[in-house]
Formats: structure tokens, sequence, C-alpha cells
């Protein structure tokens, strides 16, 4: 059953860390909005699995990085199942190169996915959340957007964007009761990590005072949290999700 709860949107939620923390927010009794940009199958899986445990979850396919299909589907969702009240830009991608062969095509897909489509969600569900004068916006940036990483400098930019860009929307919305945060994860063992070799695997886990990657519902918790009325008075802060990688 749906009827009279919140809406949730994670964007990205087909797979990874997207995934924990629509489940982690259906948990907590939002209608969970999970945006996925092709794996449909995957999202559907989650939506049953999230519907057997009690939970209620709609799909909303778009992708991110198209500011047209944003503003249309967010409009779609709203007027279905009301404001949004938490928005999580989760939707990323990494296309890792050394500057000097980084590709045009690649940057660009990098800074339209990571960076300009968390905007474009954020400045699309603000429009219900500033008439509603609640909503806590959580982003998704990565220990990558705080300390740089070689070979990443075009995703390192998108992260750190995210992160002047939560500071820059939570002055501009705090009157209206919006909160804007970020989460930055460390190392979370998902799809995207498990692209790493073992040798890079190891040579990242020297760099974890606590010895390990983290897991998905490390972040989700983080997520939760900020999504929660027990961080009613937090806005513009980056939550490090790294084992102490970066402090
Ligand atoms: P993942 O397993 O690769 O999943 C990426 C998700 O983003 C998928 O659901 C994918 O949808 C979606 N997506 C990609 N491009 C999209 C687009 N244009 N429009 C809509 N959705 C799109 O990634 P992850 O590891 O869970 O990472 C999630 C977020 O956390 C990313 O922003 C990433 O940068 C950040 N992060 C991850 C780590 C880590 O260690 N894993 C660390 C720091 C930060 P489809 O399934 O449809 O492709």
């Amino acid at each position: 059953m749906s009827e009279g709860k919140k809406l949730a949107l994670v964007t990205g939620a087909s797979r990874g860390l997207g995934a924990a923390i629509a489940k982690t927010l259906a948990k907590d009794g939002y209608l969970v909005a999970l945006n996925f940009a092709s794996n449909e199958a995957k999202a559907l899986e989650l939506k049953t699995e999230i519907e057997k445990s009690g939970g209620s979850a709609v799909l909303a396919k778009f992708d991110v990085s198209k500011s047209a299909e944003v503003d249309a589907s967010l409009e779609e969702l709203s007027k279905a199942h009301g404001p949004i009240a938490v928005l999580v830009a989760n939707a990323g991608i990494t296309i890792d190169a050394l500057l000097m062969r980084m590709k045009d095509e690649d940057l660009d897909r990098t800074l339209d996915v990571d960076l300009k489509g968390a905007i474009y969600c954020v400045r699309a569900a603000s429009r219900g959340m500033m008439k509603a004068r609640s909503g806590s916006v959580i982003l998704i940036s990565s220990v990558v957007g705080e300390m740089g990483n070689a070979g990443q400098s075009a995703y390192a930019a998108a992260k750190a964007g995210l992160i002047g860009f939560a500071k820059s929307v939570a002055k501009e919305l705090a009157s209206r009761n919006i909160r804007c945060n970020v989460v930055a994860p460390g190392y979370i063992a998902t799809d995207m990590t498990g692209a790493l070799t073992e040798a890079q695997k190891e040579a990242i886990l020297r760099g974890i005072p606590l010895g390990s990657f983290g897991s998905p519902d490390d972040v989700s918790e983080a997520v939760r949290f900020l999504a929660s009325p027990g961080a009613r008075y937090i806005t513009g802060q980056v939550l490090g999700v790294n084992g102490g990688m970066y402090i």
C-alpha cells in the first residue's frame, strides 16, 4: 500500500548503492521511485523484493543526463504520488583515463551524468519541495571528489562539483526548509568497484584505516540518517563513509 506515504526518488536504483538506499528508504516507510537508465529487469526485481517485504515502490525510467526527460519524469511522478520528499541523486558512471588520454566524449559523458544529471534532478525536484516547504536532498559524491585520484580526473571533477553545488543549494533553499547534503563514499563493493584488479584492490586497502571495503548498507544508513527528521538541523554538509580513507 502506497497511499499516504511520502515519495522518495533514488536515481540509479537498479543496482549497487542505489538499490541498497532504495530498500532502506522503503523500510522507513517511503514510497520509493526506482530510477534506472536501461536495466529494467534489475529494477523490476528490486521493486518485487521491496513489495514482498511490505514496502512500496514504483519504477521511473529516465536518463538523468537528459534535462527534458528528467523534467517530464519528475512532473509525472509528482502528479501521481505528490511532491518528492526525499531525493537521492545517486546515478553515476566512471570512465577512467589518464588526463593525456582523456577523450572529449568521455569527459562530456562523465560530467553529463555525474554532475549535470544530479543538478537536473535537484532542480526539477525542488519545484515541488518549495511548494511543500519541505524536502531533503542527498547527493552521492565520492571520496575521489575530496582527495583526487590519478586516472579519475573527470570523475573527481564531477564529484567535487557536486559538493560546491550542494553547499549553494543548501544556502539557497534553507528558507524553504529544504536541506541538501552530500554522502561521499569511499570504496564500496559494487559493480563499479568490481572492475578493479586484485592488485588495485590491495593497494586501495592499504590506504583504508578500518581495513576493508565498505558495504552498500554502510552508505544507505548514512542516507537514511540525512533523510530523517533526526537530521533536521543539518544542511550543506559532506558525510564521508570511507573507513577513514579521507579524514
Ligand atoms: P553501479 O553499481 O555502477 O550502478 C550505477 C547505477 O546508476 C545503475 O543503477 C545505473 O542504471 C545508473 N545509471 C547510470 N547512468 C545513468 C543515467 N544516465 N541515468 C540514470 N541512471 C543511470 O554504481 P554504484 O557503485 O552503485 O555507484 C552509485 C553511486 O555511488 C555513483 O554515483 C558512484 O559514483 C558513487 N560512488 C560509488 C562508490 C563505490 O565504491 N561503489 C564509491 C564512491 C561513490 P542501469 O542499471 O540502468 O545502468
